[in-house]
């Protein structure tokens, strides 16, 4: 049993490497039952039993990138690519709006064809249309100067998950023009702005080790960020690591239950991949310590084309019957949304 440096980690001294190392490779059923309990107990002392919802747009499914892992990348000549124009993005506005989002994150492949004067464009009629919400970007890294134009135009957070705070690890999930260090600097570049912002990674990715779990937790510690998003790899056929097997649910769940309890009063959603690899991986997520659902405002028509990885659930209902079935979900575990824009808390959990 670990429960000693669990409690070690609740009470805001950090482990070092080779304690989360131990912890995460030798933990018993009790040890992840007894984080969830403590990562629950410090989310409901925060947010009651109140979960935050944001309205996921994918406007794009353009990537210049090639990462080893995802669906979108640009080697997937098999990918039925698309762009969502203006009013397109704005109707999922609408739409989110009339079903009590606050939140709306425009995530999307690195596509150039959305300039900064578009991107811009995009979030100041957002911005003007409904001031009371918050707009999130996740469209990968930029230079400081477009972060500051996206900023200026209204964006309030940002995601950028740092994928894995190891040099050699981030090496084998990506091509050569992609770098680990860069990644990192847009991610203090964030914060520096003054977004509100989000790293993370994926729980079993190709050639990650227990060791490498343990850096990205360092990282998250070290970094601060508001937000933490992690979920299961999931292989995508037409990618590199079409044979590789998927994270699994106990890691993830253990590992947000870590999360909860190191960096309490961080937004943490319990991520689509998650629902993915198990039916009921949502709830399974709160109960472990998560906050955040992230439900899919995008056209039906494109929800399938969003492919990161295979069998994504949720792309075939309408998104106000996504709200309904996960509100039904929440409830089943005493939990409910709230109209609001759900932003980071600075104050001190005690
Ligand atoms: N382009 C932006 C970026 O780089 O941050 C945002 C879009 S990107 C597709 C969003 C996230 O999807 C990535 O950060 C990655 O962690 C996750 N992802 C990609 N492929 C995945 C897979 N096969 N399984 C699980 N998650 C995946």
């Amino acid at each position: 049993m670990f429960t000693s440096l669990i409690d070690k980690l609740e009470k805001e001294e950090i482990l070092t490497q080779e304690e989360f190392s131990e912890l995460i490779k030798n933990r018993t059923k009790e040890d992840e039952e007894y984080a969830a309990k403590k990562a629950r107990s410090i989310a409901d002392s925060i947010f009651a039993n109140k979960i935050y919802l944001r309205g996921l747009i994918e406007f794009t499914n353009y990537c210049k990138n090639d990462c080893f892992y995802c669906g979108i990348r640009c080697s997937n000549k098999q990918a039925d690519r698309y762009r969502l124009s203006l009013e397109e993005i704005m109707s999922c506005c609408e739409n989110g709006y009339k079903l009590g989002f606050r939140t709306f994150v425009l995530q999307g492949g690195e596509d150039p064809w959305f300039t900064d004067a578009l991107m811009i464009d995009i979030i100041k009629s957002i911005r003007a249309a409904y001031p009371d919400c918050a707009i999130t970007l996740s469209i990968g890294e930029k230079s400081e100067e477009s972060y500051r134009a996206y900023f200026a135009a209204g964006a309030d957070r940002y995601l950028l998950r740092h994928e894995t705070a190891t040099d050699a690890h981030y090496r084998k999930l990506h091509p050569e023009n992609l770098s680990l260090e860069n990644r990192k600097n847009c991610l203090h570049t964030l914060k520096k702005i003054g977004f509100q912002t989000g790293c993370g990674f994926m729980v079993g990715s190709p050639f990650q080790t227990t060791d490498d779990i343990a850096r990205d937790l360092l990282f998250i510690h070290e970094l601060k960020p508001q937000m933490v998003g992690i979920g299961p790899f999931i292989p995508h056929a037409q990618t590199p690591f079409a044979d590789k097997v998927a994270g699994t649910l106990q890691d993830t769940l253990f590992l947000l239950s870590l999360i909860r309890i190191m960096e309490k009063n961080v937004l943490l959603p319990a991520t689509t991949a998650l629902a993915t690899i198990d039916a009921n991986g949502r709830e399974k997520g709160i109960l472990s310590g998560a906050n955040v659902v992230m439900p899919n405002l995008s056209p039906l028509g494109v929800r399938k084309k969003y492919t990161l990885y295979d069998g994504k659930v949720c792309t075939g209902d309408e998104a106000a019957e996504c709200k309904m079935c996960l509100e039904r979900r929440l409830k089943s575990i005493g939990y409910e949304t709230v109209v609001s824009r759900g932003d980071y808390s600075y104050r001190d959990y005690s």
